[in-house]
């Protein structure tokens, strides 16, 4: 069998849209994803479902893999043919071990590919407002390694701080033989000094402090918090002045960004008392004052907000879109599922006599789409619909209208019955209208129009249903552990379809207050209607009203 192929490929520091788009093609082609655990999950979704996930880093839940063991699961697995994503936070040939992988991959004949990612070394800075170059204060680089690991052997994928140094002789590679200059380094003591990390613990660094302490601008250490004290101590004994800027911003680029600023006088104080931990990178230079001017993610509205958004099954969703680009994390939760009607008889006799009818009115996007669906299956198309005026009641429902390439003949500024029928371009007074909607939907609005003497038919145009989430579990556990801030419901069919999956006793138990938003006052009503009490109720009837309604009431409450 031919050998498969390895991609290395980038996740980035974090927000998974810093995933490059060639790193997407491959994790959707993957037959097999070897990840790391500061692996964003919202990147491994976009997995192919038949795809098997590896993981190699240390979650809470999966066992942590020795390096020899990666190696030897990439080169088995490529020997059966697969298509293999060894998927590494940040870029894959920063600190990440990437390089050896490939050399082991190199050395077993199999072919292989780089996909580069976006560096936290350079990304989690920009997203705390710090630019690590520029004109005025910063002309070079550098990316250090904060724990200097070069044991064969030890663990340190790089994911998260841990303290191993390069013991006298310990190593065969790397060592002074191959830099050719001689053990100039400071001799430091081990912080893992007594777990077997040589004897004694008197070790030596790599890095030439002399050099780098006041020969770079910028000085961006990774896997640095744990030995925060020795690299500031290093930097200042070899000339850098006490009182430069330095930040460390952990868990960059995510809901979770937290970002200290001090001096080199001050930091390792402010980083005890504040009990700051890693994942963090620590940026050394006048470019950190620039934060001040330039922050930008972490003092957005919602940030820091984990929102679960409840929607349908297999639909696109423009409020996670609009959240995100308010600071907060969306967390998607599919709760309902657009079903077909269980018979079509009522609404394939409206449509047989669609001219006889003055009006046809939609009250969703998945009603429109329900009533192309069922013409085409019909061997009919868009042109049966001549005759009637139609509505559509919200934007997005008169969108989804024009989206076919039909004119919208009403569309009221209010979503809710007692405007529609106010705003009607024509008395309704004897008038025959066709309302095609979800079989569960509310009466209202045919009594409404059927109160100014209209003739309504209400036919079911599909179902929706609630979705039997395999995700259910996660989310509760979310939600138990505390680590929602926010729910959004959209329509009283996603808060009757997270209600059935979620129970409403873990709702009534919840660990911490969670602010539930809902799109308008029906949805409110149902919400309430299953106990939950809604402290965000939109004005403007749509995703962007709802998460303006968010805006004002989480406004500056965010403090990191
Ligand atoms: N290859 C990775 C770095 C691996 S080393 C890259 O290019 O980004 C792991 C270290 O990266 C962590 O100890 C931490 O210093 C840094 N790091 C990675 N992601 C981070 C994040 N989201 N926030 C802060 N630090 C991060």
């Amino acid at each position: 069998m031919a050998s498969g192929r390895v991609y290395l490929v980038g996740a980035g520091p974090g927000d998974p849209g810093l995933l490059t788009i060639k790193g997407l093609e491959c994790i959707r082609r993957a037959d097999v994803i070897v990840y790391d655990r500061l692996v964003h999950p919202a990147i491994l979704a976009h997995a192919r479902p038949d795809a098997e996930l590896i993981c190699a880093g240390k979650a809470k839940n999966c066992h942590t893999m020795k390096q020899d063991e990666i190696n030897r699961l990439l080169v088995d697995k490529a020997g059966e043919g697969k298509t293999i994503v060894r998927l590494k936070g940040g870029d894959p040939f920063v600190f990440g071990r990437g390089g050896e992988e490939a050399e082991v991959l190199a050395e077993a004949g199999i072919e292989f590919e780089v996909v580069p990612g976006v560096t936290s070394a350079i990304a989690v800075p920009a997203y705390a407002g710090i630019p690590v170059t520029h004109r005025d204060f910063a002309s070079t680089l550098g990316i250090i390694t904060g724990h200097e690991k070069a044991i064969e052997g030890a663990t340190g994928r790089g994911g998260d701080g841990e303290i191993r140094r390069v013991g006298d002789g310990a190593t065969g590679r790397g060592g002074d033989a191959e830099t050719g200059r001689r053990g100039d380094g400071p001799i430091v003591p081990s912080p893992l000094a007594g777990e077997g990390q040589g004897e004694g613990g008197t070790l030596r660094s790599r890095i030439h402090w002399d050099k780098i302490a006041t020969g770079l601008d910028t000085i961006v250490f990774l896997m640095g918090v744990e030995n925060l004290p020795n690299i500031v101590a290093e930097l200042v004994k070899h000339g850098r002045d006490p009182s430069t800027p330095i930040a460390l911003v952990r868990w960059g680029t995510r809901a979770e960004q937290e970002t200290l600023v001090g001096t080199l006088a001050d930091i390792v104080e402010k980083v005890e008392s504040a009990g700051f931990t890693s994942p963090a990178v620590i940026v050394v230079g006048e470019v950190v004052n620039l934060r001040e001017k330039l922050r930008w993610f972490d003092n957005r509205p919602l940030f820091g907000k984990k929102v679960l958004v409840t929607r349908s099954r297999g639909q696109a969703s423009a409020l996670s879109e609009l959240l995100r680009e308010h600071g907060a994390e969306p967390i998607e939760f599919p709760v309902i599922r657009i079903s077909p009607p269980e018979s079509f008889d009522e609404l394939d006799a409206a449509l047989d006599r669609i001219d006889e009818y003055d009006w046809l009115l939609f009250t969703s996007a998945n009603g429109v789409r329900a009533v192309m669906d069922r013409l085409r299956e019909l061997g009919r198309d868009v042109r049966w619909l001549k005759g009637p005026k139609i509505g559509g009641i919200g934007p997005k429902t008169a969108e989804a209208v024009s989206s076919m390439g039909v004119k919208v003949d009403f569309t009221p500024t209010e979503f809710v019955a007692e405007a529609v029928v106010e705003q009607f371009p024509e008395d309704p007074a004897g008038k025959r209208i066709l309302i095609a909607r979800a079989e569960e939907a509310r009466e209202v609005l045919p009594g409404k129009l059927a109160e100014r003497g209209a003739h309504v038919d209400v036919v079911t145009s599909y179902r929706t249903e609630s979705d039997k989430s395999d995700e259910s579990d996660r989310i509760r556990e979310l939600l138990n552990s505390g680590e929602i801030d926010i729910i959004t419901f959209t329509s009283s069919s996603t808060v009757r379809g997270f209600m059935s999956l979620i129970g409403q006793d873990v709702m009534a138990s919840l660990p911490k207050q969670v602010t539930i938003a809902c799109i308008g006052p029906i949805t409110a009503e149902t919400a309430r209607k299953h106990g939950l009490k809604p402290d965000v109720v939109a004005e403007e009837y749509t995703i962007e009203g709802l998460v303006e309604a968010l805006v004002r009431i989480m406004g500056g409450r965010s403090s990191r």
